[in-house]
C-alpha cells in the first residue's frame, strides 16, 4: 500500500499528517510512502528526513494524487489553486482519503466525494472508546490547543499568573475563567493552574465536576434537572431556558475574570454563545478572551475567526487552529494516531482491509463506495 502525503494548501496550516519517524516503524510492516516535497516543512521536518526514513518525495501534489492509494491529510479537501483543481477530483476514484473532515458541518465535501467515488475516513468521527483511544486525533489535538491557549492568552495579559510576595507588596494571582471542560478545556485548567492562577470553570455536563475539581479547578454548576449528555459522552444541545441560567450565572464570574477561555462544542452543532457583548463590555480594561470553538461559530458573541480584535478594551482573539501553532507536536501525535489507523484497518501483508462492521470503522467512515454511509451525516442532510 503507497500512503500518499500531500501539502496541506489550507491557509495557515503548518501540519503535516505523516512525520519521518511514522515512516520508519511503518515501513518496516511493509507500507510505503510517497511525501509531496515541502510537506512537512512547516513543522520543521524536511525532505531530507523523510527520504532517510524510507519515503519517495513527490515533486508535487498531482504525483501524490495519482500514485498512493490511500491519501492521508490533515484539514478538509480544499480547491488546489495551483492546479485548478479541486483535492477531491484528485483522488483517484475507489481509493481512500484519511483526514479531519468534519462531515456534520461540511456535509457538502461528503456529497461531493460520495460523487466522485472517493472512499472517506474522517478523524473527527473516531469513536471516543478505549480500543480507539490511540486514533483518537480530536483528544490529541484539542489537548494541545487547550495549552496553548493558556499560553496566548498569558502572554496577551499585563499581568502575570501566581501571588507573588515581594518587597515592593502583594501580587495576587491572575483569575481564569474556562468554558467547557472537555479535552481542550481539562489541559488549559492543567496549564493555568500550573502557572499559579485562580481557575473557574463552567460545563454543561455536570459528570465532569469531579475531573475539574482534581486539577485544581472551582466549577460553577449550573442547577438543572435536563439530561445534557448523551450515550457518547459528548454534550447535548442546550435549552434556552438552560443557556439562560448559565449566562446569569457566569456573568460575576467572567466579569471578574483576567483571561477567559472558551472550548464549549457541541457535535454537528453551532457553539453555544456563551460570553455575551454585555458581559465583554463589564469585563476589566486589559483581560483577554481566547476563543477556541470559534471555527463552528464561537462562544463569545464578539470573537472573529482567525482575527485578533479589541472590544471595549477586552482583546478577543478568534483561535481557529491552535494546534498548527504547535505543529511539531501536533503532527507527531496525529501521526501516530494516522498509523494506528491504518494498522486496524490491514492486513498483515499491508493491504487495506475495510470491514465495515468493525465499530471504529463504522463510526468513522463516511463515505464508501460512491455513497454516504455514516448514519450521523446522512441524518444531518435528511438522506
Ligand atoms: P467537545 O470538544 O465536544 O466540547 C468541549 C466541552 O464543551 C465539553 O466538555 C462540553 O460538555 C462542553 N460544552 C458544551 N456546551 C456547553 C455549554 N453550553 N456550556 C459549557 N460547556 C459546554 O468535547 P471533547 O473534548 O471532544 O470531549 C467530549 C467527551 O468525550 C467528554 O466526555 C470526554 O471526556 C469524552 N472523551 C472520551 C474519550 C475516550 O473515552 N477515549 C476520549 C476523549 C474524550
Amino acid at each position: 500500500m503507497i500512503i500518499g502525503v500531500p501539502k496541506e494548501i489550507t491557509g495557515g496550516e503548518k501540519r503535516v499528517a505523516v512525520v519521518p519517524d511514522t515512516v520508519v516503524r511503518m515501513s518496516k510492516k511493509g507500507f510505503s510512502f510517497l511525501v509531496q516535497k515541502g510537506a512537512g516543512y512547516e513543522a520543521s521536518f524536511t525532505d531530507e528526513m523523510y527520504e532517510k526514513a524510507g519515503a519517495k518525495i513527490a515533486e508535487n501534489a498531482e504525483e501524490v494524487f495519482s500514485t498512493a492509494d490511500v491519501i492521508v491529510k490533515v484539514q478538509k479537501p480544499e480547491f488546489n489553486s495551483d492546479l485548478n483543481k479541486h483535492e477531491i477530483d484528485l483522488i483517484k476514484k475507489g481509493n481512500l482519503l484519511i483526514t479531519f473532515m468534519y462531515s456534520l458541518h461540511y456535509t457538502e465535501l461528503a456529497i461531493q466525494c460520495a460523487k466522485a467515488g472517493v472512499n472517506v475516513i474522517s478523524m473527527d468521527a473516531i469513536p471516543r472508546t478505549t480500543l480507539a483511544q490511540k486514533m483518537d486525533a480530536l483528544s490529541s489535538q484539542a489537548n494541545l490547543a487547550g495549552y496553548k491557549s493558556v499560553i496566548i492568552g498569558a502572554n496577551a495579559l499585563g499581568k502575570i499568573f501566581p501571588l507573588m510576595m515581594t518587597a515592593a507588596g502583594t501580587i495576587s494571582p491572575a483569575k481564569v475563567v474556562i468554558m467547557g471542560a472537555g479535552v481542550a478545556g481539562l489541559q488549559a485548567i492543567g496549564t493555568a493552574k500550573r502557572l499559579g492562577a485562580i481557575v473557574e470553570v463552567s460545563d454543561i455536563r455536570p459528570q465532569v465536576k469531579e475531573e475539574v475539581e482534581s486539577l485544581g479547578g472551582r466549577f460553577i454548576m449550573v442547577e438543572t434537572d435536563e439530561s445534557m449528555q448523551d450515550a457518547g459522552g459528548y454534550a447535548k444541545e442546550a435549552s434556552e431556558e438552560f443557556l439562560k441560567k448559565q449566562k446569569e450565572l457566569i456573568f460575576k464570574h467572567v466579569t471578574e475574570a483576567d483571561l477567559v477561555i472558551t472550548t464549549a462544542l457541541v457535535p454537528g452543532r453551532k457553539s453555544p454563545v456563551l460570553v455575551t457583548e454585555e458581559m465583554v463590555k463589564n469585563m476589566k480594561p486589559g483581560s483577554v478572551i481566547v476563543d477556541i470553538a470559534v471555527e463552528f461559530g464561537g462562544n463569545c458573541e464578539l470573537s472573529e475567526r482567525g482575527k485578533v480584535v479589541e472590544k471595549y478594551g477586552v482583546k478577543i482573539f478568534g483561535e481557529d487552529n491552535l494546534a498548527s501553532k504547535i505543529a511539531v507536536n501536533a503532527s507527531e501525535v496525529y501521526s501516530k494516531n494516522i498509523m494506528n489507523l491504518i494498522e486496524h484497518i490491514s492486513d498483515k501483508e499491508a493491504n487495506l482491509q475495510l470491514k465495515l462492521e468493525d465499530e471504529i470503522v463504522k463510526g468513522s467512515l463516511i463515505c464508501y463506495n460512491g455513497e454516504i454511509v455514516h448514519e450521523r451525516t446522512k441524518s444531518q442532510i435528511n438522506i
